[in-house]
């Protein structure tokens, strides 16, 4: 079953309107896909991440960036052009998590190369170098342009 971003917005929560608490996302998140998938559910994370970010036809960082914001996913922001290197705070998945010695972001990883495939017209890796799951602050992931 697949929806638009439009109908998927729709709904008829008259009283408890459209936000969840970023728990119930955490929740849904961190289900015990390893157990059904093995280890490949992280890139399983990843690749979904990737297909939302191609579908949702974003077309320049700036709009990424803003889409983030809109939807309280995160707020990122650009570090560094060469490498390219995007920075997230208050990430929707990580922020505030203990150190597991493990990135933990692997459907924001995905999301972000997939919007920047659209926005640059290249086949894009990104790589989840700092989070919560590590022990940082923030998230930053480093882009590949393959
Ligand atoms: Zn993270």
């Amino acid at each position: 079953m697949k929806f638009s971003i439009d109908e998927l917005a729709k709904n008829n929560r008259g009283s408890l309107g459209n936000d969840v608490d970023v728990t119930v996302f955490r929740l849904i998140r961190f289900m015990d896909l390893e157990r059904y998938l093995g280890k490949a559910a992280n890139n399983i994370f990843y690749e979904c991440g990737k297909t939302l970010g191609r579908d949702l036809n974003i077309n320049s960082i700036d709009e990424l960036v803003k889409f983030c914001k809109v939807y309280k996913i995160c707020r990122a922001e650009i570090v560094s052009e060469d490498p390219l290197r995007i920075r997230i705070y208050e990430c929707i998945t990580c922020s505030g998590l203990p150190n597991v010695g493990e990135p933990l972001c692997y459907f924001e990883g995905g999301f972000i190369a997939g919007c920047l495939e659209n926005i640059l017209n290249k086949r894009v890796r990104a790589k989840e170098t700092h989070c919560a799951g590590l022990g940082n602050e923030f998230c930053e992931f480093e882009i590949k342009i393959l």
